[in-house]
């Protein structure tokens, strides 16, 4: 297994539990890659991923064969705010992420005017044309109308993703609202949906779960399942393919496998199957990549108004900066000493992507701009972080999901290696560790 992020680790146990022998080589001095958690003077702060999604349960059962199922926390927040002309405004209940699920309460709301509202609710009524893929845009616009697009589904998608609508396709970042509409609606789809997934998993976590002390309690937890099998300072430069299998070229010497996983960023696989595959290297360097950056902020709560909701997130319409802010302690336990708080600024965005250029000073400086203007926060912060995430979201486009189909051909056809990773089969968590523990098994068998 070449690269220890969620995705090499994942793929790592699983050859485990499976009775393999493995050898997992990161190139850092530490595994999780994009997973990276800061515990100081009582803080517990996210730099990379804060949660995970448990509507897919692989790492509710994960944590419990690792032992960490008593690590495990709910959130503690109810709802989350969206800017409105430069103020906040509660995200009426039910809406889901692109759909209005509670008529009553996306009525009351005043995000949308009364007009986007009937164009909105109006939705069940409309013929449905699902397609193979579309973007989302062209999807929310289609089915609940402009406003609900720039006020709702836009900031709830880039916060996700970092990216614009218009550029993501909805079959590889979000198919169960595709596969709603082909059940007879949006709206009626998702409902249906709800009902078979409440009864499946997740319910006793809520839709997102982390961890007591953050999330590289998993990160941790899969390093000590795995023991010395984990190499880390071991950089594969080259990639050799053999009669017996392969040999990977690492800065400390080579490494002899019968089966490969490559759970590197998509550029880095690219460059060690360069020689193997041109062409697969280049649909690899095909897939666009953003970037973001966030600033976080740790306060006494006394400088902040009451945080009881998970944060808010900022449409593009706004013309801010500010993409997103996760109110990290009120969201979470544990994350921040009584009578302090955890704040996380996203910044960029599809119209920002700028901002990972900026100085940290600057960062700060936009940050604690958004934080004065939205929240009213003038006390200066009891220290800071600043994190750049280049390159590190790639984006689904419209036909991700036949250019990964190529990719997935091209790389069955090298012999017994698989890709892995956020770049591929879904961005979140849990969907990039089932698709390491399938590849895994595709591997074995
Ligand atoms: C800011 C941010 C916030 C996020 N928040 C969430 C969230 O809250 N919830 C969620 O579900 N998802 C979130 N994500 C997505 C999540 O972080 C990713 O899905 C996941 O971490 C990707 O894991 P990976 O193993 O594919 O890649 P990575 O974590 O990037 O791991 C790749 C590994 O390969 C190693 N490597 C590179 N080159 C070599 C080499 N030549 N030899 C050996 N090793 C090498 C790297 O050092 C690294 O450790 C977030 C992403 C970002 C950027």
């Amino acid at each position: 297994m070449v690269g220890g992020g969620v995705a090499g680790l994942g793929a790592a146990w699983r050859a485990v539990e499976r009775g393999a022998s493995v050898a997992l080589l990161e190139a850092r001095e530490r595994v999780g890659g994009l997973v990276w958690t800061e515990r100081t003077d009582g803080f517990v702060i996210e730099r990379g991923p804060e949660s995970f999604l448990t509507r897919d349960p692989i790492l509710l059962e994960l944590s419990e064969a690792l032992g960490l199922t008593d690590r495990l926390v709910k959130t503690n927040a109810q709802g989350a705010f969206v800017v409105h002309r430069g103020r906040l405004e509660k995200i009426p209940a039910g809406f889901q992420l692109l759909a209005p699920l509670n008529a009553g309460a996306f009525w009351r709301s005043t995000l949308v005017s009364r007009r986007g509202k009937l164009r909105a609710l109006f939705e069940p009524w409309l013929p449905t044309r699902p397609r193979d893929d579309e973007s989302l845009a062209s999807f929310v616009r289609r089915r609940f109308g402009e406003e609900v697009l720039d006020r709702l589904a836009q900031p709830l998608a880039s916060g996700i993703y970092g990216a614009d609508p218009a550029r993501l396709g909805l079959r590889s970042t979000l198919p169960r609202f595709l596969d709603a509409e082909a059940q007879g609606g949006v709206i009626r789809g998702l409902r249906a949906q709800a009902g078979t997934e409440d009864r499946a998993a997740g319910a006793r976590y809520g839709l997102f779960a982390s961890y007591d002390g953050g999330m590289e309690v998993l990160t941790e937890g899969y390093a000590a399942a795995l023991g010395d099998r984990v190499r880390t300072g071991v950089a594969v430069e080259r990639l050799e393919r053999t009669v017996g299998g392969w040999v990977a070229h690492t800065d400390g010497g080579p490494v002899e496998a019968r089966t490969l996983l490559l759970a590197t960023p998509a550029p880095v696989s690219a460059r060690l199957v360069e020689d193997l595959d041109p062409t697969l290297a280049a649909h690899l360097r095909a897939i666009p990549l953003g970037s973001a950056a966030t600033a976080t902020f740790a306060y006494e709560a006394s400088a902040l108004p009451e945080l009881t909701t998970a944060g808010f997130v900022v449409p593009a319409v706004e013309g801010s900066a500010v993409l997103a802010c996760t109110f990290s302690s009120a969201k979470w336990p544990h994350r921040a000493p009584e009578g302090k708080h955890l704040v996380r600024v996203f910044l960029g965005g599809h119209t920002n992507q700028d901002v990972v250029h900026l100085s940290d000073e600057a960062l700060l400086r936009l940050a604690r701009r958004g934080l004065r203007e939205l929240l009213g926060v003038t006390a200066s912060p009891l220290f800071d972080r600043v994190d750049r995430w280049k390159g590190a979201m790639p984006r689904y486009e419209v036909g991700h999901h036949r250019r990964i189909a190529r990719i997935d051909a091209a790389v069955a056809a090298l012999g017994p290696v698989r890709l892995a990773g956020v770049a591929y089969h879904g961005v979140g968590l849990p969907a990039v560790t089932r698709w390491a523990r399938d590849a895994t098994d595709t591997l074995l068998q």
